[in-house]
């Protein structure tokens, strides 16, 4: 994933003390991720590293706009995201990570932070979404228009059923 080079921090080479660094998250980053839900942005994360002498404190502030289609009129919108979130990185004889803490082994070169942007941008997008997390209104013809659909298909099923009945009834 060349792509995500640049999210590579070469935490062992860097000083002691906090280092500050800004992404500029778009289309090209969430296409690396296969199954991606978020196919287009455009969010800034603001990612500090504090380098302690036994624990890495990593921070992400995200601030932007995610491509997300109003589960009220089923057109696209650009919902606000703000967020920040905050890993520990400790070390231990093996690689592994719970919640809140990756841990990494004594003398790792240095740590990708691509896919902790990339979780931490699909926690800030809520479950149900719609105009309003934009300060927008629904476009009252497509919400008509949803209603008839609806209307619609409720039609067909008991049509379907009414047919079923029949064959039942032939046979
Ligand atoms: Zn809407």
């Amino acid at each position: 994933m060349e792509a995500l080079d640049h999210f590579t921090i070469p935490v062992s080479g860097l000083s002691d003390g906090l280092h500050e660094y800004d992404f500029s998250i778009g289309k090209d980053f969430f296409q690396q991720f296969e199954g991606s839900l978020i196919e287009d942005a455009d969010v800034t994360v603001h990612f500090s590293f504090d380098k302690r002498t036994d624990l890495y404190v990593l921070t992400f502030e995200i601030e932007g706009e995610v491509k997300a289609t109003c589960d009220r009129c089923l057109e696209d919108f650009n919902l606000p995201v703000e967020d920040e979130q905050s890993l520990l990185v400790k070390f231990d004889e093996t690689e592994w990570e719970d919640a809140d803490v990756i841990y990494i082994l004594q003398g790792t070169q240095s740590l990708n932070v691509a896919r902790y942007i990339y979780e931490f941008i699909n926690l800030a997008v809520p479950i149900t979404k719609t105009h309003d997390d934009a300060g927008e209104s629904c476009d009252p013809e497509m919400l008509k228009f949803i209603e008839q659909e609806k209307d619609e298909s409720q039609d067909d099923s008991s049509s379907i059923w009414d047919s079923l009945k029949g064959l039942n009834l032939e046979n």
